[in-house]
């Protein structure tokens, strides 16, 4: 008899809630959305998100909800690691923390340490709090997957909803999915990450595979929608020159390059004390217990590896892209 995932619950079957957000419109949206979860009231959401000692391969089985209005900061200078595509006033915020999907390399596990997925339900804070930056560039999905949620949280609709009402603010929405809603604006950057076939099955559990992203991309790009693709973060695996100069014909094959805004490209690498705490999270992991080195507080592949991959990937790109659409990480 096979057990595996038999004896768990459903995702979000258990629902936790702020006191302070039951009574918020957004509260009352998303629990109408999951009409069978259980609600347990608390009082702060760090009392379940940021337990000591949770298991994040247990819980990724079965992952609560939680909603809370954040009452601390709610937009952040962009982290070093990331790219700002030559954007000054380089910003990302989190609405949600915590994804849906399971990437192994994924920084969150070193950052959270649970698999729960938090959402906040005062977006309008965020609204006000980003409308008083400068000239900004928002990331607004970095710290999950905010097109991959949308279906629960409706949070990305209300970033685009928030981009068509404030034309000076530059916005990016990065996926792995397939958005519901495509709205063509031209501050709104819709951000698709692909990986090789071979990277998606083997490192990215629950995401849509290469095939969906790529119909994703072709249809953002056939609906006017500012569109840039993410190669980042390249897996350094046995093969990877192969899989990614595929992954670049796939592309160009399937949707072109015409209508693309830009490109990133970016080997994997991540704070040495994230890396220790997703190590413990995924003691099985390849990617995860590659033997990096540390430069300045991160994790990054050895320079020489580091360099190969990132030059094979800008050589095969500037086949069909301009060089100056084309962002490297480092
Ligand atoms: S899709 Fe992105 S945010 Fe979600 S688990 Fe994968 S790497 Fe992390």
């Amino acid at each position: 008899m096979n057990s595996s995932g038999a004896y768990f619950n459903k995702q979000f079957s258990h629902i936790y809630v702020e006191k302070k957000a039951m009574d918020h419109d957004e509260t009352k949206k998303i629990l109408a959305r999951l009409p069978h979860s259980e609600v347990i009231l608390i009082d702060h959401y760090k009392d379940i998100f940021n337990r000591n000692k949770q298991r994040y391969n247990e819980q990724k089985r079965s992952r609560a909800l939680i909603l809370a209005v954040n009452g601390g900061e709610l937009v952040y200078k962009g982290a070093p690691v990331c790219q700002s595509f030559g954007n000054p006033g380089f910003y990302y915020t989190a609405t949600a923390m915590n994804c849906p999907f399971d990437c192994d390399y994924c920084f969150l596990k070193g950052m959270y340490g649970t698999a729960n997925i938090v959402c906040f339900v005062n977006f309008e804070d965020y609204a006000a709090a980003v409308a008083k930056l400068d000239n900004p560039y928002i990331c607004a999905s970095y710290d999950t997957d905010i097109i991959g949620l949308n279906s629960i949280t409706g949070q990305a609709d209300k970033w685009i909803d928030f981009a068509g009402s404030h034309p000076d603010i530059l916005i990016e929405l990065r996926t792995k999915f397939s958005p519901a809603r495509l709205t063509a604006l031209p501050n709104l950057i819709y951000a698709f990450t692909l990986s090789p076939d071979e990277i998606c099955r083997r490192f990215e559990r629950g995401t849509p595979p290469l095939k969906a992203r790529l119909a994703a991309v072709k249809n953002a790009v056939e609906s006017g929608c500012v569109v840039r693709l993410c190669f980042d973060p390249m897996i350094y695996v046995s093969g990877w020159e192969g899989y990614y100069g595929e992954l670049v014909g796939q592309v160009a094959d399937t949707v072109g390059f015409e209508g693309i805004r830009d490109v990133s490209v970016g080997t994997f690498r991540i704070s040495s004390q994230y890396l220790k705490t997703m190590r413990k999270q995924e003691p099985d992991s390849e990617v995860c217990w590659y033997p990096f080195d540390t430069v300045n507080g991160y994790a990054v592949y050895p320079e020489d590896i580091d360099n190969k991959m990132q030059s094979f990937m800008c050589g095969r790109l500037s086949g069909y892209i301009g060089s100056d659409k084309i962002w490297k990480w480092n």
